[in-house]
């Protein structure tokens, strides 16, 4: 985060150094970028501040305190005008609209604005989601619309012309405004560019793509995905000659061109470098040009598998003793009825465990179900033991929600015996954060089933939501590590691939390699310290993310952050409560040691006729830099409890 809140431009920030959270201030600068037109740096982002006649239009928004001490008067405003639904754009609007500012939205956006309390009481978004589009950044509360914007509008203002501009890209419908005052344009380009040649984050351009006859893969598959879309938006928006681009967040940019194509670089070198080692290359043949049809080229690192591992089908196997005893590895769908078949064949003796690779509900759907027809143990790795327990307490994609008890819970390198074979639980965070290795060995035979986080293809790093980290030693680098002590005899087992698959030495020391390559690209795109943080969307996060409660009773939180530095980092978190709750512990603080995770406790009581669903959101103060509301959670009043362990 080097650059956080720098400017491009000598001068032209005049801090006004207020450097601590507390209820009134936040870190505040304002500066003229072309006549009558201000931004206003106001803690995480930036607001545009037009001026005619003594009146003002601003273009994102601020709470009206913060406005006040920037020195706009929010009984001044006229219009506020808004890029996209996320609610730090839209801060203080609900407020800035009772004192009697009109309030602008894109139109493909709008009802995420009128109704934002409908997207909070849907589940969509939050289990069995493969879909990440709208974000769960959007507004907590509604904020009432008086006009929708589609691209192309315009309209005058006090001598003052506005133009809305595609800025799909990050969010479904977002716009871009061209504002032209006194012969000069300045563009307002919301989350579509942070900085020359950077963006805030990547998991937000997660997006489906089709290609061919028929083919298709959906956000969940679509790393990046949505680059095009947004680098299309900002050729628009360099169509209107902008003689100043001011992003939401991040620095406000002189030379437009140049930082644009300096984004269309560093976003294609990220791409290029993924596209090569992804997994898709064996999923999706032929979705991308760089991804040829006939995957023969792949065909030599497929393996037959050893006579002990049965395919159970779906995407379950099972490893079979002498005696006919077995452990099914992962359990969804009509697993428990195939089980039970193989069993009635002779091809299966009694089930002994269930491990769990990883938590994605088409590996843990039917555990339950299984545990109770095979009356076994389920055994799952640290790494993931209490996302299985308590799955409401994460925002994940693939989440399921019914709670699955873990017998026994492994560590990282714990070996034991099973009937003749010897088993090895390992952290595996590849295709999930959340995920687990088990090697299986029996005299001069190693299997090691890795869940989904290779295929002959190469890395599964597809769904940036899921947490795949950058960082050396972290994420698929320490997978790497794993996989060269292992070494190329080690067979390779991924549940959606038919039989097994191994890499030579030559094939892990190229994907390293390209692993490192692409960790620099990143760093040259993303704006922080550590590219983890513009690649993992729950570094900061509420635990539990949705948690039920009765009205009139406290309710607990920790923020948990994730510190993905290299040096230790200090955190202040404030709990933003809805009207009518009654604050405890309302901030903390927190050192964070580097590569480690720690949390801050916040409390407040649910008024006594709470009902529904109540959305909490956490402002984040990271080493000095105000980050806005990074994170909310979810309080659930009455209803039906559902998700209890049957
Ligand atoms: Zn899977
Ligand atoms: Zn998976």
């Amino acid at each position: 985060m080097g650059q956080w809140r720098a400017s491009t431009f000598a001068g032209a920030i005049i801090a006004l150094g207020v450097s601590l959270i507390n209820t009134e201030g936040r870190a505040m600068s304002s500066v003229e970028v072309s006549p009558g037109v201000s931004v206003l740096s106001a803690g995480a982002i930036n607001v545009g501040v037009i001026r005619a006649e003594g009146r003002v239009l601003l273009v994102g928004c601020a709470a009206p305190g913060v406005l006040e001490r920037g020195g706009v008067r929010p009984s001044d405003v006229d219009w506020v005008l808004l890029t996209h639904h996320f609610r730090d754009e839209a801060e203080g609007a609900r407020e800035l609209a009772a004192m009697g500012a009109k309030i602008a939205v894109p139109a493909a956006e709008r009802t995420l604005f009128e109704h934002a309390e409908a997207f909070w009481s849907s589940d969509e978004w939050r289990v069995h989601a493969y879909h990440y589009h709208p974000s769960p950044r959007t507004l907590r509360v509604s904020v009432p619309v008086d006009r929708a914007l589609a691209p192309g509008d315009a309209f005058e203002w006090r001598g003052v012309e506005v133009r809305a501009l595609d800025g799909r890209g990050p969010t479904d419908g977002g716009l871009a405004y061209a504002v032209t005052a006194n012969g000069r344009t300045v563009a307002f380009a919301g989350d579509l560019i942070y900085g020359p040649g950077q963006l805030r984050d990547l998991y937000s351009l997660q997006g489906e793509r089709t290609w061919g006859e028929g083919g298709k893969y959906g956000e969940y598959h679509g790393f990046g995905e949505r680059a095009a879309v947004a680098l299309r938006s900002l050729d628009g928006v360099l169509a209107a000659r902008p003689s100043v681009l001011v992003p939401t967040h991040g620095i406000v940019i002189r030379e437009a061109a140049h930082a644009v194509a300096a984004l269309r670089t560093n976003l294609d070198e990220c791409l290029r470098s993924y596209w090569k080692t992804s997994a898709g290359r064996w999923y999706f043949a032929g979705a991308r040009p760089e991804w040829p049809v006939d995957i023969g080229y792949l065909k030599p690192r497929c393996r037959k598998l050893p006579s002990w591992v049965v395919e159970v089908g779906g995407t379950s196997r099972a490893i079979v003793a002498g005696d006919g005893h077995c452990i099914v590895v992962d359990c969804a769908g009509d697993v428990p009825s195939r089980v039970a078949e193989l069993q009635r064949q002779g091809k299966l003796g009694a089930v002994d465990a269930i491990w769990v690779t990883h938590y994605h509900d088409d590996h843990v759907g039917a555990v339950n179900e299984l545990r109770a027809a095979q009356q076994c143990a389920v055994v799952a790795h640290e790494t993931m033991a209490d996302i299985l327990q308590r799955p409401d307490a994460y925002l994940m994609p693939c989440l399921d929600p019914q709670p699955i008890r873990v017998d026994r819970v492994t560590r990282d390198g714990e070996t034991w015996s099973w009937r003749g074979f010897t088993l090895t639980a390992l952290s595996f965070p590849g295709q999930t954060f959340y995920d687990a290795a088990l090697l299986v060995q029996r005299g001069d035979e190693r299997v090691l089933f890795l869940g989904d986080s290779f295929t002959p293809g190469g890395m599964d790093d597809y769904c940036a939501l899921n947490r795949n980290l950058v960082a050396k030693g972290h994420g698929y680098d320490r997978c790497l590590d794993v996989l060269e002590k292992l070494g190329p005899s080690c067979l390779l087992v991924n549940e959606h691939v038919d039989g097994a698959f191994a890499f030579t030495e030559a094939e892990l020391a190229e994907m390293r390699a390209e692993l490192g390559r692409r960790r620099e690209a990143l760093r040259r795109l993303l704006p922080w310290d550590e590219p983890d943080y513009g690649l993992d969307p729950q570094w900061a996060r509420c635990d539990p993310y949705l948690q039920r409660a009765a009205p009139g009773m406290a309710v607990g939180w920790n923020l948990r952050l994730l510190n993905h530095s290299r040096t230790a980092k200090r955190a202040l978190v404030r709990l933003r409560a809805p009207e009518g709750w009654k604050v405890l512990v309302g901030d903390g603080s927190v050192l964070v040691r580097p590569g480690r995770d720690a949390s801050v406790h916040l409390a407040a009581v649910a008024p006594p006729d709470a009902s529904g669903r109540a959305v909490v959101g956490f402002e984040v103060r990271w080493a000095g830099a105000d980050l806005g509301e990074l994170a909310e959670g979810v309080v659930q009043f009455g209803g039906p409890a559902r998700g209890r362990e049957p």
